[in-house]
């Protein structure tokens, strides 16, 4: 089917929420991908943060492949080996348990549900309350909408669940003060990836760790979009040095396959029993096998470091760009969650990259965000920029 008939055809039978579309992709390798007329791209968006090690990597592609020959799905009525050996890596870096679900919201879902059991089993039921941050982002579903900190999302859904609370982000006081007898968590992303790449800051991390610990409030870390390395650290809470008491994971988990998990320490998760909470696919063998790929290959090719190292030369690039461009407000981000805040919507810019063969995404308005792969080099941030700067200057911003 031509990009035509597709539109078409989708127009048709695929309900209204993404919009149009500018692009029908066929082939991905590394950082590249195709389009069905043959044109080349440069991804530096990543599915949303999702190909963490690119498109197509042949660990990944062995692993689902491997598992794929031997059994896609059984249930989680029996044990199912992936998941558990994908859980003991988890374990490695997180000395807590898992629960694994499909998708980052439902992560974030169980994160909510567990929190309200673990004062219920405590005998604290009136303490229920979640804090979470102005700009935030944690899901679609009621639940994780109502903890989304962005009135944008609500509109045309209420009445939502109750029982979120929303305070400025990076601000201390604001959370002290917001902290009464009813909240029972704060729920927070290291760095919003939505809202614009905002980083909290290692000081507010830590005294936020430490007024959990004296307010006894469980500390939930939404890692969805920057963990697993995605800042140069396997979890972006390890730059303050501070561990959450529950972490949600997905996006890159799966490799591309959906897979999200709420890892709780093990006095947390021992709140939930057998039948309190359930997924049918939520750990698919497969999924999780890709899982193993991705964690593995994070290790052995060092994409740690890489991630770091090529962060800063983006963050760096992005700033020189800044330097000429007065319409460039700010260069933010951490490891290779970074982008600049434009003094006008961003929409234009991504579509003319895009035409210019690059792929990026703009987020809050007028924040443009780049999410390569951890894989990235020097050359691919230097064409990356350079398209950019071409686009900048024919649009005469
Ligand atoms: N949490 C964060 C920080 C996210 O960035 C996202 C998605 O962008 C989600 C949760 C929701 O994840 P999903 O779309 O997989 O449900």
């Amino acid at each position: 089917m031509s990009i035509e008939q597709l539109a078409r055809a989708d127009k048709k039978c695929i309900i209204n929420t993404y919009g149009e579309r500018p692009l029908l992709i066929v082939k991905g390798c590394g950082m590249r991908l195709w389009d069905d007329k043959g044109k080349e791209y440069l991804d530096f968006f990543s599915g949303i943060g999702v190909n963490l090690l690119g498109h197509c990597h042949p660990n990944i592609v062995s692993a689902i492949k491997k598992q794929s020959e031997e059994f896609i799905h059984t249930s989680n009525l029996y044990y199912i080996e992936p998941q558990v050996r994908l859980a003991g890596l988890l374990r490695k870096r997180f000395e807590g348990k898992c629960f694994f679900a499909n998708s980052g919201a439902e992560a974030n879902e169980a994160a909510i549900k567990l929190t309200r059991k673990y004062y219920k089993e405590a005998g604290l039921p009136g303490k229920y309350k979640i804090i979470t941050m102005e700009g935030s982002f944690h899901g679609r579903t009621l639940a994780t909408l109502a903890a989304t900190g962005q009135r944008k999302y609500h509109n045309g859904f209420g009445p939502l669940p109750s029982g979120f609370k929303y305070v400025p982000f990076n601000d201390i006081s604001a959370i002290s003060q917001a902290m009464d007898e009813e909240v029972a968590a704060v729920m927070i992303e290291p760095v919003q990836g939505e809202g614009g790449d905002n980083v909290a800051t290692d000081d507010y991390l830590r005294s936020l760790r430490k007024l959990c610990d004296e307010r006894k409030v469980i500390l939930i870390f939404d890692e969805v979009q920057c963990g697993l390395g995605r800042t140069g650290k396997f979890f972006a809470y390890e730059h303050a040095g501070v561990v959450p008491d529950v972490l949600t994971l997905a996006k890159p988990l799966g490799g591309g396959l959906p897979l999200g998990v709420m890892l709780a320490r093990d006095k947390i998760a021992s709140a939930f029993s057998p039948g309190n909470h359930a997924s049918t696919f939520g750990g698919n063998p497969v999924a999780c096998a890709a899982g193993i790929a991705v964690i593995k290959t994070i290790m052995e090719e060092n994409l740690l470091e890489n991630a770091a190292t090529m962060g800063d030369y983006l963050f760096k690039k992005l700033s020189f760009l800044k330097e000429k461009n007065p319409f460039i407000t700010e260069v933010r981000g951490r490891g290779l969650m970074v982008g600049m805040e434009l003094t006008f919507d961003g929409a234009e810019i991504v579509t003319h990259c895009l035409r210019n063969g690059l792929l990026i995404n703009c987020t809050a308005g007028n924040f443009i965000r780049f999410l390569p792969a951890l894989i990235v080099t020097r050359d691919e941030i230097d064409e990356a920029v350079s398209i950019l700067d071409s686009v900048f200057r024919k649009l005469n911003k």
